[in-house]
């Protein structure tokens, strides 16, 4: 069932989208070589919880940390360990946070170190201008679909494959709900959008194959060809003309 948001659960929905973005602000600067994705899962989960907030995903599905930390050809749900992250790597952190009830949700990949190749710069800023592709298609009356073919789009104009296995979704009282907002034209029109709806639209694009394997700790999916991948997330309000992102500026 898509839910339309009340004023006051907008207003809720604001503050949470708003904490996902400070963490990431407050991650972005300290991400380094030698880090462990143990200790910026720390970090991240200590910021929320001092924001009032509780980490989403901890304990989601049984799932055993505060955020996903996804490096290099893993595309989504990397489980935090003692991973040591070096120059030259692509992480891909997954952030939610629940404030009174109400969830927010953003990925954001970030390049290790400076000198980055071209192929990863072609990965990461045709990922990143797929999502503001599809942000741009979100306004009351259009569908679901319009948003999914701005994606797919993108992908194909950067040569970047995209993971169907995933997709974007609702955001509300669960940082899962109804709609599916899948990032490639499924040749469905997907449900009319509504002003008060609110989803999180998310491509994970890859470099080399679009497919991928499922790991042994039944969380963390990776690329099948080895290949990096990267993954760009805001959780946005849809308005009667357009669009407000709540895990941004
Ligand atoms: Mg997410
Ligand atoms: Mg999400």
């Amino acid at each position: 069932m898509i839910t339309i948001k009340t004023e006051e659960e907008i207003k809720l929905l604001k503050i949470a989208g708003n904490i996902v973005y400070q963490t990431h602000q407050y991650l972005k600067d300290k991400l380094e070589p030698g880090m462990t994705t143990n200790e910026i899962d720390k970090l991240a989960h200590d910021f929320i919880i001092s924001q009032g907030a509780t980490p989403s995903f901890l304990g989601y599905e049984g799932f055993p940390n505060a955020t996903c930390i996804s490096v290099n050809d893993e595309v989504v749900h990397g489980i935090p360990s003692n991973k040591v992250i070096k120059k030259g790597d692509v992480v891909s952190i997954d952030i939610g946070a629940c404030y009174k009830g109400y969830h927010g949700d953003s990925a954001w990949t970030y390049y290790i170190g400076k000198n980055i190749k071209s192929d990863i710069q072609r990965l990461m800023e045709g990922t990143k201008e797929a999502l503001y592709a599809g942000l741009r298609q979100v306004k009351e009356g259009n569908r679901i679909s319009d948003i999914s073919k701005a994606i797919e789009s993108v992908a194909n104009k950067y040569h970047l494959s995209i993971v169907r296995e995933l997709v974007g979704h609702g955001v509300g009282k669960s940082v899962h709900e109804d709609p599916d907002v899948p990032n490639y034209d499924t040749g469905f029109k997907g449900p009319m959008l509504k002003a008060g709806m609110v989803i999180a639209i998310e491509p994970m694009l890859n470099l080399g194959t679009r497919f991928v394997v499922l790991e042994d700790n039944d969380w963390t999916v990776s690329t099948y060809d080895g290949k990096p991948s990267a993954h760009y997330e805001h959780t946005v309000l849809v308005t009667k003309d357009g669009y407000e992102i709540l895990t941004g500026e």
